[in-house]
């Protein structure tokens, strides 16, 4: 599927990618940027701006990407770029504490409930990997329970995978982990509450913590089923293990206080812990990891679960993270989840016209298009769709001028500068595109 779709459409992302592949592994510092689920050459960006990006050969895209979450007011917003120029001005990192972060740690604190503490690293990855260590740390228990489908970055430990049909034996992910770090992990399929409650019963005041996302958004959107979260949290208690909520790209997304502004605080279930990146950064790179303030307390400096960060806290990314969150207000999130609605719609009703069987999913204003005829629960259900279908779509979209995520298996993303032009501009794109789907279904 590779070639025959756009050698020639875009000579400067094309001599760029030749060049890049010269010096970097695949040409990218993130697999997934190299568009080897959908083929073709990977567009390389040069600017941002609002509700579009702007490639190296001056191509201009509606962007549903949004540098995967971070960018929710849209691309080069004035706030956070004025708050990072008032920043650079100031000197770029110290070393020491600063004022910038204290701000952060604040705002993140007074919008999440759970959360009586936190601390910053630099991305969402450090955040997960701290959380596990710390949740290990507190309880004295060695093993942690995840779920086939749900990413929480290139933590070795939570690269691990349900081995076939034997769901409490996880295996490697990924090259260079070892199953001795994957035989301290459970991999459940993800919404199945009673494998929870069998992996707990196997081994009872063995596992430290149960991290799972808000909602599932790695695989293609999945929401937790109703009540999911809550039995989860219930189950861990029992046993006296601990909850991580990974809320790195559904954090101060889906509403002020995330997913857990949407279901947590409704169904009344409270996590132990909890992970963040993407939207607090607002482009820069942080991320951050808080909860309870007595498993908190056993942090380095005050206990003994050690965790650092030469650049934790950076006053440039804590001052675009703090601008980003104060442009999270109820009038933005209103305006993200009306979008979402229309746009998801607008998609589904292209592809229904088309003929293309497809499964909308949703979890507030975060959605992705299945493209298959049931309804996604978990990862097994996810990988049954017709990624051909997807890459062909993507493709028209691609060359119609919208950047979709570049994998049938992400979340699609708006911002606060998604307009009814840029509306306008997908739906223009969108039959197309569905047809150009449909033609890949045989
Ligand atoms: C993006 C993501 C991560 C990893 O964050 P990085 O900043 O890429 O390391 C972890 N968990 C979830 C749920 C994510 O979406």
């Amino acid at each position: 599927m590779n070639d025959h779709f756009d050698v020639t459409a875009a000579p400067n992302s094309a001599a760029l990618f030749a060049r890049a592949s010269r010096v970097t592994p695949g040409g990218v510092n993130s697999p997934v940027r190299a568009f080897r689920s959908v083929g073709g050459t990977p567009r390389f960006m040069s600017s941002g701006r609002g509700a579009y990006i702007t490639d190296a050969d001056g191509k201009e895209y509606v962007d549903l990407v949004g540098s995967w979450g971070p960018m929710i007011l849209g691309h080069s917003h004035p706030d956070v770029i004025a708050a990072v120029r008032a920043a650079v001005d100031r000197g770029l990192s110290f070393g020491t504490p600063g004022v910038g972060e204290v701000a952060l740690g604040e705002e993140i604190v007074a919008r999440v409930a759970p959360v009586e503490q936190v601390r910053l690293v630099s991305s969402g990855t450090e955040a997960t990997m701290s959380a596990i260590r710390l949740a290990r740390g507190f309880t004295g228990r060695p093993k942690i329970l995840k779920f086939a489908g749900c990413y929480h970055g290139h933590v070795d430990a939570l690269l691990a995978s349900a081995g076939s049909g034997v769901a409490t034996f996880a295996l490697p992910d990924s090259a260079g982990v070892t199953r001795s770090t994957t035989a301290e992990v459970i991999v459940v399929p993800y919404n199945d509450i009673e494998a929870v409650r069998a992996a707990f019963a196997a081994e009872p005041g063995v596992i430290a913590a149960v991290i799972t996302e808000a909602a599932a958004a790695n695989m293609g959107v999945v929401p937790p089923l109703d009540g999911f979260n809550a039995e989860l949290a219930s189950i861990a208690h029992a046993d006296g293990a601990l909850l991580i909520s990974d809320e790195v790209m559904t954090g101060f997304r889906l509403s002020r206080s995330g997913m857990f502004g949407l279901d947590g605080a409704r169904q009344g279930w409270t996590p132990d812990l909890m992970t963040f990146g993407k939207v607090i950064g607002g482009g820069l790179p942080v991320g951050a990891f808080g909860g309870r303030a007595d498993v908190m307390s056993l942090l380095a400096p005050l206990g003994p679960v050690y965790q650092a960060g030469t650049l934790s806290g950076n006053p440039i990314a804590t001052a675009a993270g703090l601008a980003n969150l104060q442009g999270c207000t109820d009038d933005l999130y209103r305006h993200l989840d009306a979008t979402a609605l229309a746009l998801g719609d607008l998609a589904s009703a292209a592809l229904a016209a088309a003929g293309v069987p497809h499964r909308l999913q949703r979890a507030g204003n975060l959605f992705s298009i299945f493209f298959g005829p049931d309804e996604v629960r978990n990862y097994d259900d996810a990988r049954r769709q017709n990624t051909t279908a997807f890459a062909a779509f993507f493709h028209s979209m691609l060359d119609a001028g919208v950047y979709l995520p570049p994998s049938a298996y992400e979340a699609w993303f708006v911002s606060g500068a998604h307009d009814d032009t840029a509306l306008a501009r997908i739906a223009d794109a969108l039959p197309a595109a569905a047809q150009a789907a449909a033609s890949q279904l045989v």
